[in-house]
């Protein structure tokens, strides 16, 4: 019998990023006991490194601006697969999160007036990111910590769940261990919140954390809750290509909204070259009226380089792959032009982009002041993730909900920058209010059953089985990770056919057996390399459910783009791909009809076409 500690709370947050926290927020003022637990450190989930702002039509730069701009925007921008009522509560409910964010003390940039300042971002078309400087996620952290804080969360850091726990068909409780000295811990819970982020460690080449495995993603699937849009993987088109020990680092669409521009080996600003129809009409013709929208010209449409990040990461790949490339294999993104049009641009964009400046000198020796960036397209974000009631968050599981990029709906083929942060607070709140009603509404799961006393045995055992298999042949968790990734990134990147996804599903057939072999030295205290063997099972889940949705839509929109349909298909226009787990234990991909938009929704998005 596997020995392990056990705590209770009413309502479990499994993650410490934007979400989570804003969840045990919710839940704990609500009335019940909540538990957070964190694969990381509290204070260094993911969302700490968010750079360019939270998206909301606040209206304080642009007062044209309002819910239904931003609605249409990311409907639009996701390609008209989004989960519309998500969209809808996401853009109404937005501003007050972020004023909300304020009043408990975030303290972000100003307008001349003293109202919260809002920039330019890829896709959106009136000023609204609200942000401090390019270090808004650590600003969005801290103040959602010192909120947290006073309100008795009971926090356990660097815990990594391992599996979820149902009584019959409800959610009952999670088992994991402590990343520190291998013990094992059970939490008991009447609801949980999955808040675990996002999947980049599936690619070689990535913006994201080391704990961005897929792991809720994983943990919602095995116990019954639906996964959909998974092939809808988001490359951001601007990661840095040199040095290589840090190639796919962020470079925040800020740059651009701050009046950075994209060119090629030749000198060319390639991206006027290519605009898609569907934004013709909101985008510039010349690099005159471009730069007028950066300074805030109410009259000008905004430059091809703030199109959505689809687009302009294919574009880049075209450029690279016609030749007309750096030499370390992107394209040129340079700020430091700005110096022909305004005084003092340096101690500008120092002030704007304080982290990029440090971020290019320190790791590039780079000037950014000064030189163009070298950049090229990074993984960054999944738009896929745990299928939620809209309203609720709550899973196809009862008692199980999702926040934050684990959970999935508003982006549809393709996040606009900012919406992100946005969604955390705003389905995060959500997420929490409706996880302390059921915990309100619901007793205790039983977890003593002998079949579920049998599954946390089988789970520690198969934890624990790495320790048994080393020297036998064994395979080495890190090359196993390592031929993952670079399956994903060849074979499901940023532009595929059917042929190379094919051939992944059989590699990675394989990667599921060479996981089942892995071993590991040393023993459960700090052990890295028990760790990674432990994350190959997500990852390995993840990447098959991207890897089939993405086989299953044969068309191209948004961020799958299948050089074997190269266009979008009707029949697809209207369907999101559901990725389930059938009783055999195998994955199941089908396509489900999306609800259907009510009129007054479609009015909106015929009035700002
Ligand atoms: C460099 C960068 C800049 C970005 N800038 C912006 C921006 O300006 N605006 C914007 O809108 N978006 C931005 N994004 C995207 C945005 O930051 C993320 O989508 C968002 O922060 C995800 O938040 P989250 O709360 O869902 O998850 P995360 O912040 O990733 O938190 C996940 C939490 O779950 C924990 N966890 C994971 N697995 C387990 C497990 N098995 N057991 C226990 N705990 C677990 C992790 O340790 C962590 O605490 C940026 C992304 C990057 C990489």
């Amino acid at each position: 019998m596997a020995e392990y500690e056990t705590f209770t709370n009413d309502v479990l947050v499994i993650g410490s990023g934007g979400a989570g926290l804003r969840a045990a927020i919710e839940a704990s003022a609500a009335g019940v006991s909540v538990g957070m637990v964190c694969k990381c450190l509290l204070g260094k989930a993911h969302t700490v490194m968010a750079e360019g702002g939270i998206a909301a039509a606040l209206a304080n730069v642009d007062e044209r601006d309002n819910w239904k701009v931003h609605f249409a925007d990311t409907m639009r921008g996701g390609q008209y697969v989004n989960q519309w009522r998500m969209a809808e509560l996401h853009a109404k409910e937005a501003p007050d999160r972020v004023r909300e964010l304020e009043a408990w003390g975030a303290v972000f940039d100003r307008t001349n007036d003293g109202r919260i300042l809002q920039r330019n971002f890829g896709g959106h078309k009136y000023p609204r990111l609200a942000h401090v400087g390019d270090r808004t996620g650590l600003e969005m952290i801290r103040t959602l910590q010192d909120h947290g804080v006073h309100r008795g969360i009971d926090v356990h850091m660097e815990i990594c769940i391992l599996t979820l726990l149902k009584d019959g068909n409800r959610i009952a409780g999670a088992f994991g261990y402590d990343r520190e000295r291998g013990r094992f811990k059970l939490f008991r819970a009447k609801a949980i919140v999955l808040a675990t982020g996002g999947i980049g460690k599936a690619y070689k080449i990535t913006s994201n954390s080391w704990d961005c495995t897929g792991d809720g993603h994983a943990l919602a699937y095995h116990v019954g809750a639906e996964l959909i849009d998974m092939e809808f993987v988001q490359f951001h088109p601007t990661g840095m290509v040199w040095p290589p020990s840090v190639s796919g680092m962020l470079v925040t669409e800020g740059v651009r909204g701050e009046g950075g521009i994209l060119t090629n080996k030749e000198g060319n600003r390639f991206m006027f070259d290519e605009i898609p129809e569907s934004y013709r009409a909101q985008t510039a013709d010349n690099e005159e009226e471009g730069w007028r929208y950066c300074l805030g010209d109410k009259n000008a449409r905004r430059p091809p380089e703030l199109l959505t990040r689809d687009h302009v990461a294919r574009c880049i790949v075209r450029e690279i792959k016609e030749g007309r490339g750096t030499p370390h294999g992107g394209v040129y993104l340079d700020i430091s032009w700005i110096k022909e049009r305004i005084p003092n641009a340096e101690e500008h964009i120092k002030r704007k982009l304080p982290s990029m400046y440090h971020q290019f000198k320190a790791l590039g020796d780079v000037d950014i002041t000064r030189e163009p960036m070298e950049v090229g397209p990074t993984t960054h974000y999944i738009m896929g993730g745990v299928h939620v009631d809209p309203d609720t968050e709550m899973s196809r599981v009862p008692g199980l909900f999702a926040a934050g990029e684990c959970a999935a709906g508003i982006n549809g083929a393709n996040r606009l920058g900012g919406n992100s942060l946005s969604d955390l607070l705003v389905f995060g709140k959500r997420a929490g209010e409706f996880a302390a009603r059921f915990a309100r509404d619901n007793s205790l799961g039983k977890i003593d059953s002998p079949s579920r006393a049998g599954t946390i045995d089988i789970v520690a055992r198969e934890a624990l089985a790495p320790f048994e298999s080393h020297g036998r042949g064994s395979e080495n968790p890190y090359a196993v990770q390592r031929d993952l990734q670079e399956v994903m990134q060849h074979n499901v990147g940023i532009v595929r056919n059917e042929h190379e996804m094919l051939s992944a599903l059989q590699e990675l057939q394989k990667f599921w057996e060479r996981a089942n072999h892995v071993g590991v030295i040393g023993n459960r205290d700090f052990n890295p390399g028990w760790h990674t063997a432990l994350d190959l099972r997500s990852l390995l889940t993840v990447s098959e459910a991207i890897t089939r949705a993405a086989i299953e839509r044969k068309e191209s929109r948004g961020a799958q783009f299948r050089e074997d349909c190269p266009k979008k298909d009707e029949r697809f226009a209207k369907v999101n791909t559901i990725i389930v787990k059938a009783d055999d234990g195998s994955m199941r991909v089908r396509l489900e009809p999306l609800p259907e938009m009510p009129d007054y929704l479609k009015r909106v998005v015929e009035e700002m076409k």
